[in-house]
């Protein structure tokens, strides 16, 4: 009897002693392996919108995906995941992904199927 008493006190959060959980996947924080943007808060894919825009460097159109978050998100793995599905190059530039080629359609597209809301910008 006792012990239900304390663990339904953890629940209805009277102790100090109550472990602050993760929103959005339930689990302590220590071992909640959800993406956090630089406040803390949660930043999935589904968190966030990227843009994508086409772009003209140096007289060549390049794709840039920009409104990343750079915490919560693995730039160099989306990056690489991104050349490897178009089979383009293309790097990192003050957090925006720079993708050579236009191929803003297909990167929304794939930015999508990842789960982020990913929209075309620009002309
Ligand atoms: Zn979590």
């Amino acid at each position: 009897m006792f012990l239900s008493f304390t663990m339904s006190g953890l629940f209805a959060g009277t102790s100090l002693e109550r472990p602050v959980t993760c929103e959005r996947c339930g689990k302590v924080l220590d071992e909640c392996a959800c993406p956090r943007s630089a406040s803390g808060a949660v930043c999935g894919p589904k968190d966030q919108s990227p843009r994508v825009r086409r772009e003209k460097r140096r007289g060549k159109w390049c794709t840039v995906v920009a409104g990343l978050d750079a915490d919560a998100t693995d730039l160099k793995a989306l990056l690489k995941a991104l050349r490897t599905g178009l089979g383009t190059g293309g790097g990192i530039t003050d957090g925006e992904l720079i993708l050579q080629g236009d191929h803003r359609d297909a990167v929304v597209a794939r930015l999508c199927e990842m789960g982020y809301r990913a929209k075309p910008a620009g002309g």
